[in-house]
């Protein structure tokens, strides 16, 4: 057998993504024939909407089949500025903004752009777990501050700042959490901003994904729009995935300082030249277009979130909260560590319940562990209501039989 030529000691230590870890492992379980119930997706239920993909069809008969700007399209830029006032009060030009391959790459991009060795970027756990793995390929050092259960598993102000180094450089804020659900008040930010303003060296990254999937507020509120103090030095980052079902076209966004958006730019152009003209396409039909399936779709959501809630809190061993965000519920599942499986096995950890879950019920959650806080899992209710019911009995069942 011949060696294989040397991998890069960047790669030391870094993993794939737990979600594409898990969203293999289904596909490979379901092509063997099993029943799976996927509760670990991060994808929703919901079919991208029929305006967008017609926006999509339209735009490849007129030709859009060609390399885009490597910043994104004019058209794409000023829907993203129009979201970001109508959403948010914030007023951007069109060179603060980026259009990415995903936000993602965003993400990444600002980190990379940067990020020295040894510099330090705070994440707060629960964290969504490709946070880490990206700052250590830029060769930054995450640092984990871990989130009060009292508080919601929302930052502490006091928490953030026992963290702060002189070589901090990014605080990452995600609101609303993955995976906790929670949702950061503007009250809580504005003490997070407090904190923030006393440390002008930290760049932010707020990261609002899931900034639409809310049960009590119309739009969940970003750093730079409740302290103006802050923009000058915080990256508002964004996409379409999760708010209109449009995982799969990769477009995501981010909002900042043409300084850094330049580096930005440059780092696109010479990796991925530009997110893909026909998803650009489509992601302005989505954020122009109607905008009360918004709403529509987070009610659905709400009541899926609500039936998985009871029947969860039903099964021996688990307790949930109910989360303002998100379409995932934090379960702890501190109620079975300790107890035996039927084949002699002791559940020691949310990793050993999940693998239980997995083997004895066919169905997937991610284990807390890869989200920075045990013992807990992680469950989408982004399901089918007949999948809810099923996967509710499946959970019961497996939850009695552990002893
Ligand atoms: N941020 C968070 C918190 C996420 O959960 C995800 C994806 N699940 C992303 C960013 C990246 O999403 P995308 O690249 O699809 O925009």
């Amino acid at each position: 057998m011949t060696a294989m030529p040397a991998l890069s000691p960047r790669m030391r230590g870094i993993h794939a993504s737990p979600a594409s870890i898990l969203r293999r492992r289904a596909r490979e379980l379901r092509a063997a024939g099993r029943n799976i119930i996927e509760l670990s997706s991060g994808n929703l239920d919901f079919a991208t909407p029929d305006h967008v993909i017609a926006a999509a069809h339209a735009a490849t008969r007129r030709g859009e089949t060609r390399y885009a700007d490597v910043d994104g399209t004019p058209e794409l830029k000023q829907a993203v500025r129009a979201a970001l006032l109508r959403d948010h009060y914030l007023t951007y030009e069109a060179d603060e903004i980026v259009i990415c391959n995903g936000s993602t790459q965003a993400l990444f991009n600002a980190l990379l752009a940067t990020l020295a060795p040894g510099e330090e970027v705070i994440i707060p756990a629960p964290y969504w777990a490709p946070y880490l793995d990206q700052v250590r390929l830029t060769g930054g050092t995450p640092v984990i501050v871990p989130c009060r259960q009292n508080n919601g598993f929302k930052l502490h102000p006091d928490d953030l700042q026992a963290a702060i180094t002189p070589r901090t450089r990014w605080l990452i804020v995600n609101n609303p959490i993955n995976p906790s659900g929670a949702v950061y008040s503007p009250q809580q930010l504005s003490e997070i901003a407090a904190v923030l303003l006393q440390n002008p060296q930290i760049w932010i990254l707020a990261d609002g994904l899931y900034e639409h999937v809310v049960f009590d507020v119309p739009c969940a509120p970003t750093l730079a729009e409740i302290e103006p103090r802050l923009k000058p030095r915080t990256l508002t980052v964004s996409g379409v995935a999760k708010s209109y079902a449009m995982m799969g076209w990769r477009v995501g966004y981010a909002a900042g300082p043409v300084a850094l958006i330049r580096e930005m730019i440059k780092i696109q152009s010479q990796t991925t030249s530009c997110a893909s003209s026909i998803s650009q396409a489509a992601a302005v039909a989505a954020l122009n277009g109607p905008q009360d399936l918004l709403r529509e779709r987070a009610q659905m959501l709400r009541e899926k979130r609500d039936r998985l809630a009871t029947l969860l809190n039903d099964c021996d061993g688990l307790v949930c909260a109910t989360p303002e965000g998100t379409f995932y519920l934090l379960v702890s599942c501190a109620g079975v560590i300790g107890k035996s499986s039927p084949d002699g096995k002791t559940i020691r950890t949310d990793r050993d319940f999940a693998a239980y879950l997995l083997e004895h019920a066919d169905i997937v959650v991610f284990a807390g562990e890869d989200f920075g806080l045990s013992p807990y899992i992680r469950v989408s209710f982004a399901n089918s209501p007949s999948a809810i019911e099923e996967a509710g009995q499946r959970l019961t069942r497996a939850c009695d039989r552990l002893q």
